[in-house]
């Protein structure tokens, strides 16, 4: 890769997207972009509207630094239902701009240079980079598709009831003295794996004899479908008391352009990562506050509802897939469906084959292998992301385009 002008050693390599590229093809061709993870509905009218009322009030100027008192006491309440996880409002809960400034404002505060970080692969995009602006070391382990990522025979139904896993011998061997920090992130993006008990208290048992800190990306823990359940590492003994929660209100409310995010754990934890914070953004999304105070006070049943209605669209896509002679894993949780491309693309790399996708079908989706550690991309070279958090005329449009492909012989079969 050539250097990039200007930009210093710590962020060579992460110059540029290509969500932005794919996305740039959507628009060109007419395409469906199913390759960013953002609903294209709009959030409960419950939590639009106090946020409308918020406007021209006082909501407009700087909200508190950790955040507005009544948003911090729905983050703690919302934990206590949700987890039985307690949570003082006043010294352990920070208010962020978005979970990504939460991630980024804890590995900023906790990381020393050369400290290392260990976490799984695929991973969500901001956390190399945030480990790197921090001045650590990212210490990835891979996860492995339910084929054993060995041949792709398994057709239409590849991958069919299977779960994503990680070799516990991998994961020991990620860990060195230098090891900081586990960054975990469950519901997973990009697998849609839901981290079960069992392979939590791995991780756990591994947190308490390295005496590592924990920090765990939660974004989707209420986008789970039929089958699974979200647990909290926090919940497991020994572990609130090293452990930072990570929320965000974007994928649970559907407003991601709003960036309200949060972050809960012991007050030391809490107050070293608000140091950070303060530096980063100050505050952020004032008459957003207070609505996502309301969201998070929501009846069982709107949490219950966004899950459902998820999991029918993941339903929708995956079938469509299916049809379109596209070998896919079907996720536990999340927006987005992995496809394993070997079948349909001669080469089996999926960048090439996101780049062919809008003239074979008008469908765009994210090469997997952009969620890799550089060094270990052909690890998911050959899978594909495709996200399903889209409206019924987007999603019956792209579905309809892939079959439509298969029929073709564009597909395997
Ligand atoms: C979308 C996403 C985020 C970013 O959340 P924001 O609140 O928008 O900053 C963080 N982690 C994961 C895994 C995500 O998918």
């Amino acid at each position: 890769m050539s250097r990039a002008p200007y930009l210093t050693s710590r962020l060579q390599g992460f110059g540029t997207t290509v969500f932005a590229e794919m996305s740039a093809l959507a628009v060109a061709t007419g395409s469906v972009n199913l390759g960013q993870g953002f609903p294209d509905y709009p959030g409960p009218t419950e939590v639009l509207e106090v946020a409308r009322a918020a406007i021209g009030t006082a909501a407009d100027q700087y909200p508190p630094g950790p955040g507005i008192p009544e948003l911090r006491e729905a983050v703690a309440a919302h934990h206590q239902r949700f987890r039985g996880l307690e949570y003082d409002p006043d010294a352990e809960v920070l208010v962020t701009a978005g979970a990504t400034e939460a991630l980024s404002g804890a590995l900023l505060a906790l990381l020393d240079t050369g400290d290392e970080v260990v976490l799984f692969e695929p991973m969500y995009d901001c956390y190399a980079a945030g480990i790197a602006m921090a001045g650590g070391v990212a210490r990835p382990v891979p996860l492995h598709p339910p084929d054993g990522g060995n041949g792709g025979t398994g057709g239409g139904d590849a991958g069919e009831g299977g779960r994503w896993t990680f070799d516990p011998d991998e994961l020991r061997a990620a860990i060195t003295p230098r090891t900081k920090i586990l960054l975990l992130n469950t519901p997973h993006n990009p697998t849609g794996k839901v981290f079960t008990p069992h392979e939590l208290a791995l991780l756990a048992g591994h947190a308490i004899e390295h005496d590592l800190l924990v920090l765990t990306d939660e974004v989707y823990e209420h986008l789970v479908f039929t089958g699974a359940r979200h647990t909290s590492i926090a919940t497991l003994p020994g572990m609130r008391e090293r452990t930072l929660v990570v929320g965000s209100a974007g994928k649970t409310f559907n407003v991601t352009g709003w960036k309200i995010g949060w972050i809960c754990g012991p007050a030391p934890l809490v107050a070293a990562v608000r140091t950070a914070k303060q530096f980063l953004t100050y505050v952020n999304g004032g008459p957003f506050q207070p609505a996502i105070a309301a969201g998070l006070r929501l009846p069982e049943s709107y949490f219950e509802a966004v899950a459902k209605d998820l999991e029918y669209r993941r339903d929708v896509l995956v079938r469509g897939l299916r049809e379109g002679g596209l070998p896919v894993i079907s996720p536990e949780a999340t927006y987005f469906a992995t496809v394993d491309v070997r079948s349909v693309q001669p080469d089996g790399d999926g960048l090439a084959f996101c780049r062919s996708l809008p003239a074979r079908a008008g469908v765009v989706a994210v090469p997997t292998g952009v969620f890799y550690d550089p060094a270990h991309a052909h690890l998911g070279r050959h899978l594909v992301r495709f996200a399903f958090c889209k409206s019924d005329d987007v999603l019956g449009e792209a579905v309809q385009r892939l079959v439509g492909m298969g029929r073709a012989g564009g597909g395997r079969s």
